[in-house]
């Protein structure tokens, strides 16, 4: 798999040093927010619509570690976030709790603070697969929220989905000592894959229902090449929102915040609430204020990207945080892209959309 580094321009440092005040808008007005981090390419699952066997097999080459950002690169990295305005940061990958001695990893960020004295929101995203045995180690460390992808209940559809044979009971476990560990409020994200999982809906809708997790869908996204996408096989949050609705009923409730991915909705009987992500049927480019930066340290501005910024390049070569930090407030001031809102199955480009990043890569 050719993860297209030849695509990554180092990024030119300004000539003129500038101090992060603690805000930086891009070109349509979106503050930089949040900070998510692919700690690995590797993952325990092959899930069809992300990693599937057939691409990520036995002979498939990950990264050398040697090439992935050190744990002191992730945090200077993120310190320079941060002064310039991200308040939560979120560990991605891969799988994250791959990863040897994250830990030590979260109690280096857990350290951050924001320019006016404020903790960092340290957040992750995981498969729950390892989460029974980390739970507490994660929270001693410091993390304070974790999201975990479940995408079925019923175990031949999950062990499908999943590409490995997990079982749906393990992530289950996961999720309880998570919870009992204090790492709430704890997020299910279920992926939605037209005539694969959606049967599910309602299913999950019911368990979680009056439970500590909030459910939210996902709509099945374009993300790389390996998946073979097809408009076809998205079941839109409207869809889901109407399955659901019509055993439980169901009222629209505002966003918690601006930038919110998820449309949030509540049981009107007062048992909790669920969150829609409308990735492809209703984009919220015009509030994304995420910014990623993949396993080697690549700087993206856009989960579609079709290239990055090499931001290990600059530490390698033995930049100044100054420069660096002039650097991203630059490439972030340039940002425009909003491909979600352009999205259009006829128009895209084939060798556009042929060199797209992986999730895997990039973190989802
Ligand atoms: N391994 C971790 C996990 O499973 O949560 C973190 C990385 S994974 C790439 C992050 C999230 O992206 C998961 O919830 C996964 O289901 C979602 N995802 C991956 N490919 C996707 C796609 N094509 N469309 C929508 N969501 C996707």
């Amino acid at each position: 798999m050719a993860y297209h580094h030849q695509l990554n321009a180092v990024p030119t440092i300004p000539s003129v040093p500038e101090a992060p005040t603690g805000f930086v808008a891009d070109a349509l007005a979106r503050p930089l927010q949040e900070l998510r981090i692919s700690l690995t390419d590797r993952c325990n699952f092959r899930c069809v619509y992300c990693m599937p066997e057939e691409v990520f097999g036995n002979d498939h080459v990950f990264l050398p570690q040697t090439s992935l950002l050190s744990f002191e690169e992730i945090t200077r990295i993120a310190r320079i976030f941060v002064a310039h305005g991200a308040q939560e940061i979120r560990l991605t990958g891969g799988e994250p709790l791959l990863r040897k001695h994250i830990e030590n990893l979260i109690g280096m960020l857990a350290q951050l603070k924001t320019p006016d004295g404020r903790d960092i929101e340290l957040t992750l995203t995981t498969n729950g697969a390892l989460l029974a045995k980390k739970a507490q180690s994660l929270k001693d460390a410091g993390l304070n929220r974790v999201t975990v992808s479940l995408d079925s209940l019923d175990d031949a559809t999950f062990k499908r989905m999943n590409g490995v044979g997990f079982p749906v009971s393990d992530v289950l476990h996961g999720l309880e000592a998570a919870h009992a560990a204090g790492l709430g409020p704890i997020k299910v994200n279920m992926v939605v894959k037209g005539g694969m999982n959606d049967r599910e809906i309602v299913p999950m809708a019911r368990h979680f229902k009056g439970s500590p997790f909030i459910l939210r869908f996902i709509e099945y996204m374009d993300v790389g090449v390996s998946n073979n996408w097809k408009m076809d096989e998205v079941i839109p949050s409207s869809e889901v929102v109407r399955r659901i609705a019509a055993h439980m009923p169901l009222e629209a409730i505002k966003s918690n915040h601006k930038g919110e991915t998820a449309a949030r909705w509540r049981y009107q009987d007062g048992s909790g609430e669920i969150g829609v992500i409308s990735s492809v049927t209703q984009a919220f480019c015009h509030d994304c204020t995420r910014a990623r930066i993949s396993t080697v340290g690549v700087l993206y501005t856009c989960l579609f990207a079709t290239s990055g910024h090499d931001l290990r390049a600059l530490m390698r070569s033995g930049k100044m945080d100054q420069q660096i930090s002039a650097a991203i407030a630059h490439l972030w001031r340039s940002r425009a892209d909003r491909y979600s809102e352009l999205r259009s199955a006829k128009t895209m480009d084939a060798n556009q959309a042929a060199k797209k990043i992986e999730m895997s890569y990039i973190g989802g």
